[in-house]
């Protein structure tokens, strides 16, 4: 991380401003904004310190600055004159103050970020002086999205701190009321500008949590976290992630995703261990039910989808048995994310009318299929969990009565950026897949959908320095599989 975001406090602080023109105008009115008293050096001052020039806390001093000027103040210098843009810089480091220099982060202390104000509630966007652009862009959409009101809302939340923690002591049922407040309807009143009706609203709710005492009702959200690319998370997914005190993961899940889960939640990983044992099942489905008892809202992260070859249904099964409550969130499926980010559309008017979605994962090493339901023509057969056999299940494809000159592909760690695709025929993929060493998790494509490659490939993660194509060369690794 490039910078240190805080917001500093400067209530009746003294600042420098270094310049007459519209930026160091600019700059005073922000500081002002901010209660600072404001003085500012410049020979003149332009048309845009008109206003600013009557506020009581802002003087001008119509001459350069002197060291003496700049001791235990913040600096902001924002003048075109150069010599007098790093005199009144060095000045001001000599001093020990921190300067900022006006569009040029380089010589900068310290940089000045976009801001959404909807004072008390301040937003800052920073790209540290990689993009302003990007910066400005991301702070229009915030504005866009955070309406006006919310200054109001968080005033009244202000307003009522003191006595929702007097009454309500437990820190995580006073997070849960705050919560309840922000998504339900007195928010809705106050950012409906109906204030008077939020703050009474809130002043029942207070009473009535203190009054009950309930303890918190823990709740489990099975969550789909998708396969990878954390854009495919969905708002829901977010939503609820942001929510959870606990987080349970395994090893499918993609560690950008669960850096998405809110920070202070508790992470638990219940994949394959050192010793390579997975936590069983059933003790994955006591935890969730005694996390849940202990009133404590439980995340559970899937890969994928979490009804997709992923046992969710087994795990509140149990929580249902228990009578935990609990929500489901569907999830990008592994097969859906490899078709779209690898240009294999997996139904298509010329090719296939039908998709199957199957796990090649077959029960002690037999793989157990429907084939005569598998070898329908115009349809296209998506495996999951098919890598480790794909010998065993290709030839037995072929066997059962596939050409061998079908198109098939493998698509490994979809949506990431170190996704590879492997296409051959069907008769050639598991040679070709080995030889690639790749180590999943992979999805097998079967059908003629797959020829659709050609012209459909459009993903290349800048990750993706080897080589791209339809094909990757036998025997060339690619620099980005993970070992191990
Ligand atoms: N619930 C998951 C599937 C879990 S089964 C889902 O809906 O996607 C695990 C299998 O999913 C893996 O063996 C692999 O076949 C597939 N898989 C999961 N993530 C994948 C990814 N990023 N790329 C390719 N296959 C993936």
């Amino acid at each position: 991380m490039r910078g240190l975001p805080i917001f500093l406090d400067m209530l009746d602080r003294p600042a420098v401003v270094v310049g007459g023109g519209v930026a160091a105008a600019r700059r005073a009115e922000l500081l002002l904004r901010s209660g600072a008293r404001v003085t500012a050096f410049a020979r003149e001052l332009g048309d845009e310190f008109f206003e600013l020039r009557a506020r009581p806390n802002f003087r001008h001093e119509p001459r350069d600055p002197a060291p003496e000027d700049f001791a235990g103040r913040l600096c902001f210098i924002a003048t075109d004159d150069e010599r007098l843009t790093h005199a009144a810089r060095s000045m001001a480091n000599n001093a020990g103050a921190l300067v900022n220099v006006a569009d040029r982060p380089t010589i900068s202390d310290f940089i000045m970020p976009s801001i959404v104000d909807r004072s008390p509630l301040v937003i800052a966007v920073s790209t540290g002086g990689a993009s302003p652009i990007l910066g400005r862009m991301l702070k229009a959409r915030l504005e866009t999205l955070i309406p006006a009101a919310y200054g109001r809302l968080a005033d009244l939340m202000s307003g009522s701190r003191g006595r929702v923690a007097a009454a309500i002591s437990d820190p995580t049922m006073r997070r849960r009321f705050w919560e309840n407040v922000l998504e339900g309807p007195i928010a809705e009143a106050a950012l409906a500008g109906n204030e008077g009706a939020a703050e009474a609203h809130l002043e029942r709710e207070v009473e009535r949590w203190a009054a009950e005492r309930a303890s918190p009702q823990g709740e489990v959200y099975l969550v789909g976290a998708g396969p990878g690319d954390p854009d495919l998370v969905t708002f829901r997914a977010l939503r609820l992630m942001q929510k959870a005190d606990v987080v349970l993961y395994d090893r499918l899940t993609d560690e950008r995703v669960i850096n998405l889960v809110r920070r202070e939640a508790e992470r638990i990983y219940v994949g394959k261990r050192p010793d390579n044992h997975e936590l069983p099942q059933e003790e994955i489905s006591a935890l969730l039910v005694k996390l849940a008892k202990q009133g404590r809202r439980v995340l559970r992260l899937k890969g994928g989808d979490p009804f997709m070859f992923g046992r969710g249904g087994e795990e509140i099964e149990t929580l249902a048995e228990h009578g935990v409550p609990f929500q489901v969130c569907p999830g990008v499926t592994a097969a859906i994310g490899a078709s779209a980010y690898a240009g294999i559309p997996l139904t298509h008017r010329d090719h296939a009318q039908a998709c199957v979605f199957v796990t090649g994962h077959g029960r002690d090493g037999k793989i157990d299929l429907d084939w005569p339901a598998l070898l329908q023509p115009r349809q296209t057969v998506a495996i999951y969990m098919g890598l480790r056999n794909l010998e065993a299940l290709t030839a037995e494809f072929i066997a059962r009565g596939a050409s061998p000159e079908l198109p098939a592909a493998v698509v490994d760690n979809a949506t990431r950026a170190n996704q590879r695709v492997i296409v051959a025929t069907l008769g050639a993929l598991a040679a070709k897949a080995r030889a690639a060493e790749l180590r999943g998790p992979s999805i097998v494509i079967i059908g003629t959908v797959v020829s659709l490659r050609d012209k459909l490939d459009w993903y290349a993660p800048a990750a993706a320095a080897a080589p791209r194509g339809p094909f990757y060369p036998a025997g060339v690794p690619s620099p980005l599989v993970r070992k191990g």
